[in-house]
């Protein structure tokens, strides 16, 4: 029997080391300007590529990681260095999780590898849910997929919001009602691959915060893909509509089990936009003098910066058991990878506003970072499941209850 630890092991230092150091040393150096310019920081990513941070074996890896904890240091790393540029690194992460979740082997094999590409010809893809009227009930999309038998082919029509990497990415993951009647039952993922016509971008969102990140609407009118880009295949799909038209039992546990053991992985980026601002308020409040004497004297500074630290350890410890959970597969059974991203949020937004005050006017202007952190920490109240949805799935956790 393995002894309780909280230490990282060697592999994990390393690849925690080798991160800092690419956040140190390449993101945040360009943060200030990419979160100006609004724009995909596309030399930041191919130097990711090259030194194969943005790659599939990366990924792969640290998701094999026994104990969980790989991903979750990965991106509070990232992540400190700056969060648009580091979920326009990590945000195809998103397609490839929706190929992984529902894709046969031989989908995964095609699709996957095509999400990175390679240093030389990058490639990215988007995960395409909400729209403007499903962000959190995810169950009443309008997206149709119709099946055109005579061809062999779907064809999507639909409009999508809010999509990181929507229009700029080479596969776009799509999915869309094929029996609306069935709610999230009747839905289907597919692959869009590259250059399909009849997906289009439709306005590219400015954005509060994480700027050098993407996002966009992606259109869908008359969008024809071969019957091998539904995820899972046909035969699949059929049987699971057969069985939800008879009212019998579907893998909605399995999918809420899929969102537990992902959601840590946002939770850790929220966590590094927090460490960030924590560290740079501690710093400024050793080396700022008001009245005589360093402004971290003062009991009021000192607390605040003190409460900063605790709760940071605490959203971390969150991220850790949760990530740790879903990769030893143990039952989320108070949905504890909701808490770890719920908490995670709440503390990156309350953090960097502290931040804020500890800095006091250089707080408020761009010439500091601090301002761009609270912009950016704002997003984890808000997306991989808005603040009041994770509080409903783990009220429903811990009663048991349908609690509305
Ligand atoms: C920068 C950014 C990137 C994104 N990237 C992607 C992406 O790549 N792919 C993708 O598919 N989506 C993406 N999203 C969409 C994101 O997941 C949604 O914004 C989110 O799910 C919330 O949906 P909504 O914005 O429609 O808000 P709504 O669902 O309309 O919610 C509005 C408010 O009502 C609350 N609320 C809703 N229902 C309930 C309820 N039952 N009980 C209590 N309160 C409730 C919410 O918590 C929220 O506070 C992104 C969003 C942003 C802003």
């Amino acid at each position: 029997m393995s002894q309780f630890s909280l230490e990282l092991d060697e592999d994990q230092l390393q690849i925690q080391q080798w991160i800092h150091d690419f956040a140190e040393g390449v993101v945040r150096p360009v943060a200030a300007e990419w979160d100006e310019r609004e724009e995909t920081p596309w030399p930041v990513i191919e130097e990711a590529a090259k030194i194969g941070l943005y790659s599939f074996d990366f990924f792969a890896n640290a998701f094999g990681d026994e104990t969980g904890l790989t991903i979750p240091v990965a991106m509070e790393e990232l992540f400190w260095g700056d969060a648009g540029i580091g979920l326009s690194i990590v945000g195809t992460v998103l397609g490839v999780a929706g190929i992984m979740a529902n894709g046969t082997p031989e989908q995964i094999g095609e699709w996957v590898p095509q999400c990175f590409g390679t240093p030389d010809k990058l490639m990215m893809s988007a995960f395409c849910v909400s729209e403007p009227d499903a962000g959190s009930d995810v169950s009443s999309l309008r997206t149709t997929a119709v099946y055109d038998e005579a061809k062999d082919e779907w064809v999507l029509n639909g409009q999508k919001t809010w999509i990181t990497n929507g229009g700029i990415a080479d596969v776009h993951v799509v999915v869309a009602s094929v029996d609306r009647d069935l709610g999230g039952r009747g839905q289907a993922s597919f692959i869009v691959p590259p250059g399909t016509p009849g997906l289009s971008q439709g306005t590219k969102f400015k954005k509060h915060g994480i700027r050098a990140s993407h996002t966009a609407e992606v259109i869908l009118d008359d969008c024809r893909v071969p019957g091998s880009c539904l995820l899972g295949g046909k035969e699949k799909l059929d049987e699971r509509l057969a069985r939800a038209r008879e009212g019998k039992s579907s893998k909605v546990q399995a999918a809420m089990a899929t969102f537990e053991a992902t959601r840590p992985s946002v939770g850790a980026q929220a966590v590094g936009v927090a460490r960030a601002a924590y560290e740079y308020a501690l710093d400024y409040a050793k080396e700022r003098k008001q009245f005589g004497r360093a402004i971290i004297e003062n009991q009021s500074i000192a607390f605040m910066l003190a409460n900063m630290k605790m709760e940071l350890d605490a959203a971390r410890l969150l991220v850790w058991r949760a990530a740790w959970m879903g990769r030893t597969g143990k039952e989320f059974k108070a949905a504890e990878g909701s808490m770890s991203k719920l908490k995670a949020g709440r503390t990156a937004v309350w953090v960097t506003e502290r931040a804020i005050q500890i800095l006091g006017g250089y707080g408020y202007v761009k010439e500091y970072p601090v301002e761009r952190w609270h912009r950016d920490a704002k997003i984890y109240d808000i997306f991989e499941g808005a603040e009041q949805i994770q509080e409903l799935v783990i009220a429903r956790a811990i009663s048991g209850l349908r609690i509305q």
